[in-house]
């Protein structure tokens, strides 16, 4: 099919098969005339016009993509509920024990990678990323009594987006599972 007659919005269906309206009306004419319609002279809003208008469905992709969009916001996601979660991201900010837990692996290792994917921001952002990484509480905080102190060793060292993959959706997979996802997508 020729790229100029794609469509960015607009997919027309015949027959349960999805088609760019721009690129039916081309060939129509090409079958009417002998010519193919000029891609100019027929824009995508007026091909999906004159099938609307003669009562075919046409699906705008934008209203469809909205659908497909699922909320980040952070407390929806979490599946312990918002209570819990304020509490898990309370433990995790609590600078002092994420503070705690780079000084350690700084002392350990000499940098701060990330545990999922191994990151380093320093490396990545130059000056800008140095000492910065990202504080995971690795226990479920219903596990939490409230009066258990945080240890160094419950919290992980995570890259940013290795840290919203952990917290992402229904269920809080552990640093292993998320590394096992993040190694097995890199392979292939
Ligand atoms: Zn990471
Ligand atoms: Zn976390």
């Amino acid at each position: 099919m020729p790229t100029e007659r794609n469509s960015v919005h607009y997919d027309l269906v015949l027959n349960g098969k999805r088609y760019p309206p721009k690129y039916v009306v081309s060939l129509a004419t090409l079958f009417a005339t002998g010519d193919e319609y000029p891609a100019a002279d027929f824009n995508a809003v007026e091909a999906k016009n004159f099938f609307q208008a003669r009562d075919y469905e046409v699906i705008d992709r934008r209203g469809e993509a909205e659908h497909e969009i699922v909320s980040e916001d952070d407390e929806s996601d979490f599946p312990e509920g918002s209570a819990k979660f304020k509490q898990h991201r309370y433990l995790e900010r609590d600078s002092k024990i994420t503070k705690k837990a780079k000084a350690k692996r700084l002392a350990d290792t000499g940098k701060l990678e990330c545990d999922v994917c191994t990151l380093d921001f320093e490396q990545q952002y130059g000056e800008r990323g140095h000492g910065f990484i990202e504080g995971h509480h690795t226990k479920p905080v219903s596990m939490l009594d409230g009066k258990e102190k945080t240890k160094v060793s419950d919290i992980a060292l995570v890259c940013s987006n290795c840290h919203r993959m952990l917290h992402r959706g229904t269920k809080l997979l552990s640093v292993a599972q998320l590394k096992k996802i993040f190694y097995e997508c890199t392979i292939t």
